[in-house]
């Protein structure tokens, strides 16, 4: 149930619609926006008939949510979630790239490139500390050191830092370091991994299982929301099809669909869905014309030699090259980058 309150609902009336909600035994979530406050009343909606919200003061209407998502719909908040990241702002007019190595391999290296995407124009440093590999026995990651030296390298840059994080028991060890978490495709369902994520302070980058449908990748933000995290960033990667061409189909549709079911912020990543590094220029770019608020690019210094995904990654020079399109693009719909 969404409860919209009046514009001018002091803290003490909010307090006291919350306090009544709470009574029922339903847990409360509460958006603050621009203009008015909404309260969100998750779990057993029968609950609430033992009160009568649209009597007490400062409320000014009671509406269902009919979707099974409930905090994460576009129901639920028409404007838009923007995270403030350190003054990154996340969802907002300005497009942000996320841009670095598959995984962290060594010190120089990553410095070495989260310079040159930084003077390129990415405002956030990817990295994976811990890899989600097919093969166990392709590089796993340097672990708690590859954490290390992504901390290194945004003491170095001023970039804020984003890392995978793929077990309940390393939540702890990757919030002391990265800003944003990644939680991988393969990962989506995780439910275990997504309710401690959702514990988490810090904002959460939700990768779109390889299989998984647009109200299954919306239904897997809930579980993150419904924890009170609600800085959620949803990212479109390429979803299995019969299509052998590229590693996977890069589900473009899934922007305007997202924006109409969900006020969060979205996402895509070429690279990955592309698995070619020539392919990724066009995608990233026809991204941004369908309305991706960011977009999360690998890039290595010598992607020949990468422990990882060297095949889709770009270089640096490239990168350049592509940032500088894809401003004109983000002009041209109204965006900045
Ligand atoms: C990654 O971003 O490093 C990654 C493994 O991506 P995905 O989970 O989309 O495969
Ligand atoms: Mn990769």
């Amino acid at each position: 149930m969404i409860i919209v309150l009046k514009r001018d609902a002091t803290q003490e009336v909010i307090d006291h619609v919350v306090e009544k909600i709470k009574s029922t035994g339903l847990a409360v979530h509460i958006s603050k926006g621009k203009e008015r406050t909404i309260i969100g009343a998750i779990g057993d909606e029968t609950l609430l008939s033992q009160i009568s919200l649209e009597a007490l003061p400062g409320v000014e209407n009671v509406m269902p949510i009919l979707k099974p998502y409930k905090l994460v719909s576009r129901e639920f908040s028409k404007e838009g979630t923007v995270i403030d990241l350190q003054g990154v702002c996340i969802g907002d007019t300005a497009i942000q790239v996320i841009a670095g190595p598959c995984s962290v391999e060594s010190k120089d290296s990553l410095i070495d490139c989260a310079k040159k995407v930084q003077a390129a124009g990415a405002s956030i440093l990817r990295g994976g500390a811990f890899k989600p590999r097919t093969s166990p026995y392709d590089f796993q990651g340097l672990g708690v050191e590859g954490l290390k030296l992504l901390a290194e390298a945004k003491k170095a840059t001023g970039l804020p830092i984003i890392s995978e994080l793929m077990d309940p028991r390393d939540t702890e060890v990757i919030c002391e370091y990265v800003d944003i978490i990644q939680i991988g495709a393969r990962n989506m369902q995780n439910f275990r991994l997504l309710t401690e994520v959702g514990k988490a302070k810090k904002p959460v980058l939700l990768k779109r299982g390889l299989s998984a449908t647009i109200k299954e990748f919306l239904m897997s933000a809930e579980y993150i929301a419904a924890q009170g995290n609600g800085n959620i960033i949803l990212c479109e990667r390429g979803i299995r099809t019969f299509e052998t061409a590229t590693r996977n189909t890069l589900d473009l549709s899934a922007v305007p669909v997202l924006k109409e079911e969900t006020h969060l912020p979205i996402f895509i990543d070429p690279s990955h869905a592309v698995g070619r590094w020539n392919l990724v220029a066009p995608l990233a770019k026809a991204a941004i014309a369908v309305g991706a608020d960011g977009l999360m690019i690998e890039v290595h210094p010598d992607p020949e030699n990468a422990l990882c995904d060297g095949a889709q990654s770009l270089k640096p020079s490239k990168f350049a090259i592509l940032m500088e399109e894809m401003k004109k693009v983000a002009i041209s719909v109204g965006r900045t980058l």
